[in-house]
């Protein structure tokens, strides 16, 4: 490649050619999802047994008599992660949880993971193994195997990239497409804990930054910080969906916030969805924590992300299955895309949904 000199440095002239002529947009203009839907415009499928790739919670891959699920996550310190209050096993345990969320928001059964990590020379070798305490834990915990991964060293603090491989049969899997009108929407678990959480711990960080002699008061807080410091991934409702013979219409997890994810089922599906504010689970320690710190409790639901929980549409026949499950709450229901996205509000009036999600950039 011929080089030219500019500034002191080389680069390479078709980088140069990319300098002068493109134009610049802003990451920010486009947003995550912005960005993503324009890489994948330009990606061609050129294998058959590549049955869904880009767009859902995990890549689908034909394997003989079943088929295999792909997902990868990246967690890096400092954005997803603070080890001034986030302890490594945990860390460790979350990274695996947040890759076995999206295997079980297809439906399918967790059976692999990889695991990629880079240190800077701040971590011993000891910190290293608490890290994969957590994440030895999590694989007892899902029944998957570790099975590699890569390691290098990183100049920004420690990365930490986990891949998880599931299988399931083709018909069992629960697409974000597959939504119909008139199926009912449910949640599983509670929502809006782990934001709360991530506000109460960051609140005690600051206390402790601003005066080190004073201990954080955490034990008041235990259910949320929990849920921010170690989620669980919901395979248990997994199993039971597979015991009652449910197979969601549609599904994904709770990662960016309930109103987000039902923009992922509206628009993947070409539905509109009407909730209930007054159906809308939360734990009494989410609602009084948020009311302590002047939150409204409906907007952390709606827009609270990391509660990994599963968002998914059934049939109307199988409701009957659910109705009496203790932690599947049916919080609304699919309409026509051009009724629109409406939250019946405790109060009364519909109100347009919004969307807040989680901002990267
Ligand atoms: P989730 O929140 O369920 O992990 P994401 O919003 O991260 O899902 O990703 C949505 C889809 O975009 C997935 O299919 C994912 O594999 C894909 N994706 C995300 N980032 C990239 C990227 N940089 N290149 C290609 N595909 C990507
Ligand atoms: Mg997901």
């Amino acid at each position: 490649m011929q080089a030219i000199a500019k500034g002191g440095f080389f680069i390479s002239a078709i980088m140069k050619e990319f300098i002068m002529s493109e134009k610049r947009t802003e990451i920010g203009e486009l947003g995550e999802f912005g960005l993503i839907d324009r890489l994948h415009q330009k990606v061609k499928i050129n294998q058959e047994s590549t049955l869904k790739g880009i767009g859902d919670d995990a890549a689908v891959i034909a394997a003989g008599d079943h088929v295999k699920v792909v997902t990868t996550d990246l967690l890096l310190e400092g954005v997803h992660f603070d080890l001034s209050y986030a302890p490594l096993p945990h860390v460790g345990f979350k990274a695996v949880a947040v890759n076995i969320s999206d295997v079980a928001a297809m439906n399918a059964i967790p059976k692999q993971i990889t695991v990629s990590i880079a240190i800077t020379n701040r971590f011993s070798v000891e910190a290293v193994e608490a890290l994969y305490s957590g994440i030895n834990a999590a694989c007892e915990h899902f029944g998957v195997d570790l099975i590699g991964g890569d390691t290098t060293s990183s100049r920004s603090g420690l990365v930490i990239s986990i891949t998880a491989i599931g299988e399931a049969q083709k018909e069992q899997l629960s697409y974000r497409s597959g939504a119909k009108e008139n199926d009912i929407i449910c949640v599983t678990g509670d929502l809006g804990g782990a934001f709360i959480g991530l506000q109460v711990l960051e609140r005690e960080k600051q206390v402790f930054l601003a005066n080190p002699n004073m201990q954080p008061e955490l034990d008041k807080y235990q259910i949320v910080t929990a849920r921010q410091l170690r989620p669980d991934a919901r395979m248990d409702i997994i199993h039971e969906l597979r015991e009652m013979g449910v197979v969601p219409t549609s599904m994904l997890d709770v990662s960016d916030g309930l109103a987000s994810e039902l923009f992922h089922i509206c628009k993947s599906s070409k539905v509109g969805v009407t909730i209930y504010e007054d159906k809308l689970p939360i734990d009494k320690q989410t609602y009084d924590t948020a009311v302590e710190l002047n939150m409204d409790p409906t907007t952390c639901v709606l827009n609270g992300g990391e509660d990994y929980e599963l968002l998914f549409t059934i049939t109307q026949e199988d409701f009957k299955k659910l109705e009496k499950h203790p932690d599947i709450h049916f919080i609304g229901y699919v309409n026509k895309e051009e009724d629109g996205k409406n939250l019946v509000t405790k109060s009364g009036p519909a109100v347009a949904l919004k969307a807040q999600g989680w901002k990267h950039f």
